[in-house]
């Protein structure tokens, strides 16, 4: 059955779109059940109804016509209740409903089970017979494994037609939300551009060709590079591989030849097509017919496709036409951005971004908060070839994307891109003045830098102080450890330019989801494994380096400050500042006139929490990442989208142990701040208020919003609402609660959006 099962699923993950996906499911699955009949329905969204998709066995024509709305005969009550439903004798159901046009009379056995994405139900499948017999236990589970196997398949196959406008009966559409997670607040509209790795056949966009006969010439040139490289790699081998094994050279060659492989790239370069877009298709649709071939060696086939055309892509490439045009309202999208990737777009024409992977509080997202960039991340289903050019809505604010926009939306939207400009207009008047409450009391308000060189920007935004530079960013951007002098070039800049402010830098924090190309760590959970401090305590050498780097920038200046990330006990503490003295001591040794600077502890893991006394009594100040602290408290992944929903800043187990880490450092009467996204949150921001933090630091985009919705509040509100919502038991009415607040305080609605949920 294991076999069988997996042998479907892959069959129809190749398949080319919805219908023969949908056509191959109902053919095999009738055929492994032995059943007579085998159906899928969908829902139609525009319809409001559940149209029969696919059958083998019920009459053709009724395919495409015959819908059931919503709880309308059986496969209506499987959809309502999302339950299975398996009966001797269809007929003698209340809800079953007969349709002639299917010509089911015949048919007594029924079992319904609905399909399921998301905790939506995308539709029903169903088999029945003849016999008047109850599917066995057996059959039941085999058709909700499959179904809960294909269910993303199929709602990536009906965000494919939604991206081209049709629904999944054949319907134009218009206004069709992709739903991922927001990554920074903000409405942008624009085209997509998408970005793709190179060498990378999966991931290459269908575009239209500008100049065909420069396409052909690239395509040409190509082909003519393998066949190059085929032909020395065959002479290589001679007398180095057995014969029959140097024979599949001229396999490969022959593929390439004119009325080949070739040609149907070509044809399609004729069609409009660019060349990369049709060589990538022409090769999936190879790819996938082998892989559907029931012979192994056949099957095998497809991986030297798609080796072959990955060298021709390769050659394409390198041709000098990857280079993606940027429109003027480009929104970028990539299956995995990097910060090189936003880096590569000229920062007036970039709009938006959408990020098919990761999460709210992935680095990138952070990034994007940092540069003020409206962001979707985590849009999984979305069809990564089918994007460039669409035009579509950003809503960063819900985190969800909006193709084909009807006027009436667009409308809506544009609006709010207006509004948004006159509340940034507004938010600009504040700079120059002091983050204080309604009655007075004075709020410290920081920036997190490091991730691209904001220093202007921040300090233009009226920071006080850095409260984080994640300093591993030069680290990611090199090909080797930076070395000691070339470090404290980097920190020297900043410790200048905010200097006598006071700048507070991490130690180096790589694992989890930051990796160095040139040091490699490979493990099965990241996040709980070699990280930060675990890091760096394990290679003293790449510590002392940074630690004496830092330290040597501060040379007659007193601001700053060292920062320890990934705490997990009291001794990793211990034995940083032994070796923070030892280099301090040599550093003086060797004539540098320095102070010795502040120390303290990030408190991002629960372990921390709980240990907050402790190890304050060992530094200066502790800093609570959220970020991670939110992560590891609910054990959810933060780069995770499918887990994204679960993630919450406003979780009131994240907010009693923020608090419990507010109260626990003053008693011992050490600084308290916090680093993480939430502080950035403006309705997040007075309950961090309220709670006694001495610093909030933020992304600098952010910190104009959250200076206004603390202007517009007085502290005595504020803790009546800390008051409130530390009494409650759940993350959604926290949310409602702080939102209300903020509305009776006049704040305007934009700033009542925001990324955390
Ligand atoms: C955090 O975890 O909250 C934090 C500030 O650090 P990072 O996001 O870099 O892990
Ligand atoms: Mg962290």
């Amino acid at each position: 059955m294991l076999e069988q099962l997996r042998d479907i699923v892959q069959q129809v993950n190749s398949a080319r779109d919805l219908l023969s996906a949908l056509d191959i499911i109902v053919v095999r699955v009738r055929e492994v059940m032995a059943t007579q009949v085998c159906s899928v329905y969908l829902f139609d969204n525009d319809m409001n109804a559940h149209v029969l998709m696919a059958s083998k066995g019920l009459r053709k024509e009724a395919v495409g016509h015959v819908s059931l709305e919503i709880g309308e005969g059986l496969v209506g009550l499987v959809a309502k209740h999302a339950e299975p439903i398996n009966l001797k004798d269809a007929s003698m159901h209340p809800s079953f409903h007969y349709i002639q046009e299917t010509g089911e009379e015949s048919f007594h056995s029924f079992l319904g089970v609905p399909i399921i994405h998301h905790r939506s139900v995308l539709g029903v499948v169903v088999v029945q017979h003849e016999q008047e017999r109850r599917f066995d236990e057996g059959e039941e589970a085999f058709l909700i494994t499959l179904s809960a196997q294909l269910a993303g398949v199929i709602a990536s196959a009906e965000a494919t037609g939604a991206i081209a406008g049709i629904s999944p009966s054949g319907q134009k559409i218009s206004d069709t939300v992709f739903a991922g997670v927001s990554g920074a607040s903000g409405v942008a509209i624009g085209e997509m551009v998408v970005v793709f790795p190179k060498a990378n056949l999966f991931q290459v966009p269908i575009r239209p060709a500008r100049d065909i006969d420069k396409e052909i010439n690239y395509f040409s040139a190509a082909l003519h590079k393998v066949r190059e490289d085929m032909r020395d790699i065959y002479e290589r081998l001679a007398g180095q591989v057995a014969d029959e094994e140097r024979q599949l050279f001229d396999v490969y060659l022959h593929m390439l030849d004119d009325d080949a492989l070739a040609k149907e790239v070509l044809d399609r370069i004729k069609g409009g097509h660019w060349a990369q877009g049709a060589l990538a298709e022409v090769a999936l649709e190879h790819i996938r017919s082998f892989e559907m071939m029931p012979d192994d060696y056949l099957r095998e086939r497809a991986v030297d496709i798609k080796d072959l055309c990955s060298r021709v892509l390769f050659y394409l490439q390198q041709g000098g036409q990857v280079q993606a045009e940027y429109s003027e309202n480009t929104i970028l999208v990539g299956e995995e951005l990097t910060p090189a990737m936003l880096a590569e777009v000229p920062e007036n024409k970039l709009k938006g971004i959408v990020s098919l992977k990761g999460s709210g509080n992935s680095h990138v997202a952070i990034l994007a908060r940092t540069m003020g960039i409206p962001t979707v991340m985590g849009v999984v289903d979305l069809p990564i070839n089918r994007l460039d050019g669409k035009k579509v809505i950003l809503d960063g604010y819900k985190g969800e994307l909006i193709g084909n926009p009807s006027e009436i939306v667009r409308r809506r939207y544009e609006n709010t891109v207006k509004e948004q400009a006159e509340l940034n207009a507004g938010l600009e008047e504040l700079k120059d003045l002091p983050c204080s409450t309604a009655d007075n009391h004075r709020v410290h308000l920081w920036v997190n830098t490091g991730l691209i060189a904001d220093v202007a920007r921040s300090l233009d935004q009226g920071a006080e102080g850095v409260g984080l530079f994640r300093t591993e960013v030069p680290f990611l951007l090199s090909e080797r450890f930076p070395s000691e002098h070339e470090q404290a070039e980097i920190y020297r800049e900043q410790l200048e330019a905010f200097s006598p402010l006071p700048v507070t830098m991490r130690t180096l924090d790589i694992g989890g989801d930051k990796a160095l190309s040139y040091f490699p760590i490979k493990e099965e959970n990241p996040f709980l494994g070699w990280r930060g401090i675990r890091v760096t305590l394990d290679h003293p050498e790449i510590f002392t380096a940074q630690i004496r780097a830092m330290m040597r920038a501060s040379e007659g200046l007193a601001n700053l400050q060292i920062m320890l990330p990934m705490v997990s006990n009291v001794n990793e503490v211990k034995l940083a500042i032994q070796l923070i003295k030892r280099a301090y001591r040599e550093l003086v040794q060797e004539g540098l006139s320095i102070k010795y600077p502040p120390i303290g502890v990030m408190i991002e893991l629960p372990a921390a929490v709980y240990q907050t006394k402790s190890l304050a009594s060992l530094v200066d100040f502790v800093s609570i990442g959220s970020n991670d602290l939110t992560q590891y408290l609910l054990a959810v992944d933060r780069n995770n989208p499918r887990v994204a929903s679960l993630y919450s800043a406003f979780h009131p187990a994240v907010l009693s142990a923020i608090y419990h880490v507010v109260r626990e450092a003053q008693e011992v009467g050490k600084l308290v701040s916090i680093c993480g996204e939430m502080a950035g949150d403006p309705g997040a921001a007075v309950l961090l208020m309220a709670m006694g933090f001495d610093v909030l630091s933020m992304n600098a985009a952010s910190l104009p919003k959250v200076k206004s919705v603390i202007r517009s509040i007085s502290r005595g509100a504020a803790q009546e609402l800390l008051g409130q919502v530390l009494q409650m038991d759940d993350a959604q009415a926290v949310r409602s609660a702080v939102d209300l607040t903020l509305y009776n305080a006049g704040v305007d609605r934009l700033l009542r959006s925001s990324h955390i949920h």
